[in-house]
């Protein structure tokens, strides 16, 4: 875990010459500096990667094109990219190298920057910030496996290898979209009763999943496994993730073969990517696991990953209605959560994806799984909120939602506080249910 220095760039006293970043309670600080793709409002300008330092965003293409990316070529370069996947590839030592510059060049007292490299936030529209490949969704949560596991198989609800085997399937990289776009109501085969054939339609049990993205840094080559004490290393940021779920779709067609489906007509992922150099300080030791509970085997043990692989960024769910908006309400939270809950590292998921020699590429997108608590506020979907629907959700107009209505919107927000560091912010990853 060394290879994430706690170092200056996460000095509380930092400041930056963009005052809005210093901003009590601002999710980008000059400590955090996330990566993005955006463009100006309104135009179709080539996309172009930013870094968002409170209410603005430092253009990188801009700042490479004036020399003041400095370092490797191929790290300007990878600035003048219409996305983060060249830079997600670059030699570790590289982004940290990378981290400092941007440090420097945001920091009170930075001379040579000029305003003329900020774009307002709200002048900018964000893309998906990296070109995704492949899209893995894990289920990494043993109280959401748990919970989940108790409404289908009350008798047997974890199943035997879920201590022994980070649980996941390939997911659909086409229909993954930024933060802000509508998610369609999907239609599929359902049945309710099951003494009667099946039909087709609009889902009834439209669901969300809080979850967190892992974007891939470096990939290995085929047949090259990742060791565990380097697949941390292979991580480059994170982002919230939605993975909008059809439950009444999922219960018919998931056996034998999984999820499909139910889960690929949508993910929502936010714009920004924290990366693993901000999370540094955010560090936490891996789950502590049950007594009782198996060791994880060898290729997916490293005392390092144990001692400091979870990381601590807390996370949280709001919902808004169509009424609660017209009538001037805030968004209700849901459920608060945090991804240090996870049974399993990052690292031990990008390491056993890749055992069997799975190549993975600068970009790919690894999902944690609904993120689960063990309290009941802490759970990470509609399908354990409501319990299936058994005990819906009252919200601040007098209405109740079993599952997710059209007009409802869905607003993650995660964030990660310790003491003696600066919070950092993920800003947010919202969508709209249409019908
Ligand atoms: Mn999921």
């Amino acid at each position: 875990m060394t290879r994430f220095p706690v170092d200056e760039t996460h000095d509380p006293a930092l400041t930056s010459w963009v005052p809005s970043a210093n901003a009590p309670g601002t999710d980008f600080p000059v400590q955090n500096l996330p990566l993005g793709v955006f463009r100006r409002h309104g135009t179709h300008d080539r996309p172009r990667i930013g870094v968002a330092i409170g209410d603005a965003i430092f253009d990188l293409f801009h700042a490479a094109q004036e020399s003041l990316v400095t370092g490797a070529d191929t790290l300007r370069e990878a600035c003048e990219g219409p996305a983060l996947n060249s830079l997600m590839s670059l030699p570790h030592a590289h982004r940290l190298q990378f981290r400092h510059t941007l440090s420097q060049l945001l920091r009170a007292g930075a001379h040579t920057v000029s305003r003329t490299q900020l774009v307002p936030r709200a002048d900018a529209e964000m893309l998906l910030p990296a070109s995704i490949g492949d899209y893995t969704d894990f289920y990494a949560s043993i109280y959401h496996a748990s919970n989940v596991g108790r409404m289908f198989r009350p008798e047997n609800p974890l199943l035997p290898n879920y201590k022994w085997v980070p649980i996941g399937y390939h997911g659909r990289t086409s229909s993954i979209v930024v933060s802000g776009t509508e998610v369609h109501r999907p239609s599929g085969q359902t049945r309710d009763d099951a003494a009667a054939p099946p039909s087709f339609g609009p889902t009834r049990r439209l669901d969300y999943e809080l979850e967190v993205g892992f974007f891939v840094g470096r990939g290995n080559a085929q047949g090259a496994p990742v060791p565990i004490e380097h697949a941390g290393a292979r991580l480059f940021g994170l982002c919230l993730l939605n993975d909008w779920s059809a439950r009444d779709i999922q219960t018919w067609e998931y056996q034998p073969l999984g999820p499909f489906l139910a889960k690929n007509f949508s993910s929502t992922v936010s714009p920004w990517v924290v990366t693993m150099e901000a999370l540094a300080p955010f560090r936490v030791p891996a789950f502590a696991r049950a007594a009782g509970d198996p060791a994880p085997l060898p290729y997916l043990y490293d005392d390092a990953d144990q001692a400091g692989g979870g990381i601590d960024v807390r996370l949280e769910v709001l919902l808004s209605s169509a009424r609660m908006r017209a009538e001037g309400h805030a968004p209700m939270q849901v459920s608060r959560s945090t991804l240090a809950d996870l049974y399993w590292t990052p690292a031990q998921l990008l390491a056993h994806h890749t055992a069997n020699g799975c190549n993975l590429q600068p970009g790919d997108l690894l999902g944690s799984g609904t993120v689960s608590g063990e309290a009941k506020d802490a759970r990470g979907c509609l399908l354990e909120v409501t319990w299936r629907g058994a005990d819906p959700l009252l919200l601040p107009t007098g209405e109740t939602r079993r599952f997710l209505e059209d007009g409802d919107e869905v607003i993650m927000r995660g964030s990660c506080e310790r003491e003696g560091f600066a919070r950092i912010g993920f800003g947010e990853c919202r969508g709209v249910v249409r019908g």
